[in-house]
């Protein structure tokens, strides 16, 4: 059966109750929901891997695309993701 990746909008085979195409969408999906706006207190005990991620939040906001999107890019080049 044939599904559409949320994150990188490729048509993949899905099995059961599978999301995502790949384990990279599927991280950058769980990397996207734990960048979400929360509750202060979180906010003094951030990990620096946060951090890094604003930065290539950043980063991908000046090219006008999400962190997601841009991810999904570059595995789809690095990969030659066939659809
Ligand atoms: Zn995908």
């Amino acid at each position: 059966m044939l599904k559409i990746c949320p994150i990188c909008n490729q048509e993949f085979e899905g099995h059961g109750n599978r999301k995502f195409c790949s384990e990279t969408c599927k991280d950058t999906d769980e990397l996207l929901n734990r960048t979400k706006p929360e509750p202060e207190i979180l906010f003094e005990e951030r990990p620096r891997r946060e951090s890094e991620l604003d930065a290539k939040n950043a980063k991908a906001r000046s090219k006008g695309l999400t962190y997601g999107q841009m991810e999904a890019m570059k595995y789809a080049s690095e990969h030659r993701v066939e659809v």
